[in-house]
């Protein structure tokens, strides 16, 4: 088909506009090509924190001629009483404290060390507080006063494996490898829906583990998450896998070879350490009462105050007093299950319509109610019927989003290969290449 001949003059028309507009816009660029550097740091704004900060006085007063102090902060210390000691008035403790982060140089524990900098007048220039192995705080002085930022050492990622075969406990086989108490209990926490680490791992039952640890120039100081992790159970008849996901630093959670989440929709149990006091029993003689009542939930024992968890996401529906409970909280959650926690001391910080997280703290350990001594009264309830907590069969949590199922595959096959390859007879951490 031809084109129609009506079209042409606006094809001209277009082509001119285009050619003008494009010649405009050229000589727009190349004007700005040569203005001044402003203007391309306010197209490009830097963030705050490398932003280039002139040290004014640095620079009327060199290096030299400043002071440097090393300040303890003794029992009730205080920034303020630091500075004192060497002189610097309380005007100056004022201006830091009125600065929006200045909470960051005021927070003292007794113990901390500050180094502190003045020149020959007394004067204030420069604070570092190292708050940890890795981050400390600066405080500077520059043409428009005070600033505090904060300051990170990079921490070097290393990855490592370790491997054994369990011969008394699960706990000393694991330290034996090199995994350090706080892997053995995210391993444990990890597993802690598949695998009963106390009961169903037995001498002879293997473990094999790719994990990261963190280094401080060179110095290790600790080990980071764990990527991926092997377990058998049963005498080596089961074996379960585990494969982490994360967007950037945040861990989204593990899951196992085929993108099953190892996580439950609710946690085994609502304290920590569990030591199960009264089980689930549709036909107890109560001991307060003195006559059969049904004890419709399972009782956790521990010291008043131990922090108690939510075992689900769901929304706080009940904050408050009942008879026989005492203060107790009730929580919904999706679908058809809702759980109760009773005889608590005390709320946590979620209230009543509050949306909780599988893990939030919502109260604490007490005895209030009718009661005969500190625990916690447990119920779970399926379609608003009272089910054993300890005996129900937990829905799935939520399968990996779609978004993250691709690179997944890509990265549990090629750890799950790594896994394989590792010899858990051996009962050397290696390091992973
Ligand atoms: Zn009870």
């Amino acid at each position: 088909m031809k084109p129609k001949k009506v079209t042409q003059p606006y094809l001209w028309k277009l082509f001119f506009v285009t050619f003008f507009v494009a010649g405009f816009l050229s000589l727009f660029f190349s004007a700005n090509a040569n203005a001044p550097l402003e203007l391309k740091r306010t197209l490009h704004p830097l963030p705050e924190q490398s932003k280039p900060i002139k040290e004014s006085s640095q620079q009327d007063a060199p290096n030299e001629i400043w002071q440097e102090h090393v300040v303890k902060i003794r029992k009730n210390g205080s920034l303020g009483l630091a500075l004192n000691s060497l002189n610097i008035s309380s005007r100056t403790t004022r201006t830091i404290t009125r600065l929006k982060n200045g909470h960051l140089l005021t927070n003292l524990r007794s113990g901390d060390e500050l180094k502190i900098w003045v020149n020959k007048h007394d004067e204030l220039q420069k604070i570092l507080y190292p708050k940890s192995q890795t981050l400390s705080y600066e405080l500077i002085k520059t043409e428009d006063g005070y600033h505090i930022h904060e300051k990170r050492e990079p921490v070097e990622i290393r990855t490592e494996t370790a491997s054994g075969t369990i011969k008394g406990s699960f706990y000393i086989a694991a330290k034996k490898a090199g995994l350090s108490a706080r892997s053995i209990m995210n391993l444990s926490d990890m597993f802690a829906w598949d695998v009963d680490f106390s009961r169903e791992l037995q001498k002879g039952d293997t473990f094999k583990v790719i994990y990261e640890t963190k280094y401080l120039k060179g110095k290790y100081i600790g080990d980071g998450n764990i990527l991926a992790a092997q377990i058998t159970s049963n005498n080596q008849k089961q074996t379960h896998n585990a494969f982490i996901v994360r967007e950037g630093n945040k861990v989204i959670g593990y899951y196992d070879e085929n993108g099953k989440n190892l996580k439950k929709a609710f946690l085994r149990s609502p304290v920590d350490y569990v030591r199960i006091t009264s089980k689930y029993n549709p036909k107890r003689f109560h001991p307060v009462l003195k006559r059969t009542r049904p004890h419709r939930g399972v009782d956790y024992g521990g010291p008043r105050g131990t922090p108690i968890r939510t075992t689900g996401d769901g929304k706080i529906i009940f904050r408050g007093w009942g008879n026989g409970y005492g203060r107790y909280i009730k929580i919904k959650h999706a679908g058809k299950y809702t759980t109760l926690y009773a005889h608590l001391s005390k709320f946590g910080k979620f209230k009543k319509g509050s949306y909780v997280k599988q893990g939030d703290v919502i109260g604490y350990m007490g005895k209030t109610g009718r009661v005969t001594g500190v625990h916690l009264h447990y119920e779970f309830l399926v379609n608003n019927k009272h089910v054993d907590p300890l005996k129900v069969k937990f829905p799935d949590a939520e399968p990996l989003d779609k978004k993250y199922q691709a690179e997944f595959k890509k990265s549990a096959s090629f750890l799950l290969t790594q896994l394989e390859r590792l010899d858990s007879h051996t009962n050397i951490a290696r390091s992973f290449e």
